[in-house]
């Protein structure tokens, strides 16, 4: 296995607070690493309302989920912190050394000397279609993300679901999958509008096979997949499949966050509001996952309270060094380090 990535700090999640993180803490020199489960920065604004408008943000009367992140990742360009996304930290313990270590799904460990919980509502976790026996195949045969194309490759393959995610996915493995079956509930699709003209294009040409129904069951051996049963308005079919991908949307579940030794009040994590700090010293909770009197759960509470943990972190990360308070308009080091001076 490859070395852990020693960093000052490992920020999880990248939704709007765990990004205001990665400003705050680099105005005070320390350098984050970013995971998220997500594919794209942004969190509950960019996955849950990307075209919504938000207007309480100070000094936007009106943006966008999405426009906020992309102002929040130019914001925080100047510090070059490395994200890491479609990984979920799964383990978080304290070292001999009391630094942390942490480990994705995907084998990536971080060594780092504090810990910036930013989870939100928790990991963002793909909804489960209601079959019996599918956890079986969970993980081998049946997917809800596609790290790797070529393990795709001469596979028969069943997506079902009908927004952005099936569809994009129909589009990108037909080339390489052996036989490839696009399976929703009605003949009418969220999805972008060029990409179902494009899916009924392959389905005119036969390249697709495009069924309207729903799966009523799965048939393999051990985690195996070998054919589904799905059922449309002409009856029972069983087609023969190796791989199925239901993209039936997410949900937020607090996850691995559970198990990492800290205590909870209601699957929140209790903090001081000095610090933002939580039963652990060194592990910090901001954003929507912490609670403490008063908590509001609004994006520009969770950027106020990234300001106060940084001071706090540069305590750990540069023992004994005294922070001068600075403002950012009048600062020459605080410019420096912005590239903006
Ligand atoms: P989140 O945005 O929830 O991001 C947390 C991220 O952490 C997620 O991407 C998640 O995948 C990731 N994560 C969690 N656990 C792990 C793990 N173990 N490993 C890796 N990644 C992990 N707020 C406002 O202030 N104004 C509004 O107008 C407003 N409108 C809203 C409208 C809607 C429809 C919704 C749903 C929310 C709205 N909110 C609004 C609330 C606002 O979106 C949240 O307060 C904000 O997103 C919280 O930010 P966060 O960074 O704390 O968490």
């Amino acid at each position: 296995a490859a070395a852990p990535i020693e960093t000052d700090a490992v920020i999880v999640g990248a939704g709007p607070v765990g990004l205001f993180a990665v400003f705050e803490l680099g105005l005070v020199d320390i350098k984050a690493h970013v995971i998220d489960i997500l594919d794209k920065p942004g969190g509950q604004c960019a996955e849950l309302y990307p075209e919504k408008p938000i207007y309480d943000i100070p000094a936007l009367p009106i943006v966008t989920g999405q426009e906020l992140t992309e102002r929040l990742m130019e914001q925080i360009k100047p510090f070059g912190a490395e994200l890491h996304l479609g990984e979920r930290i799964d383990s978080l313990q304290r070292t001999a050394d009391d630094r942390f270590l942490l480990r994705t799904d995907a084998g990536t460990e971080f060594l780092c000397k504090i810990v910036i919980i930013a989870a939100g509502g928790g990991s963002f976790t793909p909804k489960r279609p209601p079959l019996a026996g599918i956890e079986a195949f969970e993980g081998n045969s049946v997917l809800y993300s596609v790290r790797r194309m070529e393990t795709l490759k001469d596979k028969r393959v069943l997506i079902v679901g009908g927004g952005d995610s099936a569809l994009d996915w129909t589009l990108s493995l037909q080339p390489l999958a052996k036989s490839l079956t696009l399976l929703h509930r009605r003949d009418d699709f969220r999805a972008a509008p060029h990409s179902v003209e494009k899916m009924r294009m392959l389905v005119e040409t036969g390249d697709v096979r495009l069924m309207i129904g729903q799966v009523t069951a799965l048939h393999g051996s051990g985690n195996q997949l070998e054919a589904a049963t799905v059922n449309t308005k002409n009856g029972e079919e069983k087609i023969d499949v190796d791989v199925m991908l239901p993209f039936f949307g997410l949900t937020m579940k607090l996850g691995p966050v559970a198990d990492w030794g800290l205590q909870l009040n209601e699957n929140l994590i209790p903090v001081d509001t000095e610090k933002f700090e939580t039963s652990e010293k060194g592990i910090f909770a901001v954003g929507d996952i912490n609670t403490y009197p008063g908590k509001l759960k609004l994006i520009l509470s969770g950027f106020h309270e990234v300001a106060l943990m940084a001071q706090q972190a540069h305590k750990y990360v540069y023992p004994g060094k005294k922070l001068l308070f600075q403002y950012t308009t009048s600062s020459s080091s605080l410019q420096k380090k912005l590239g903006v001076s």
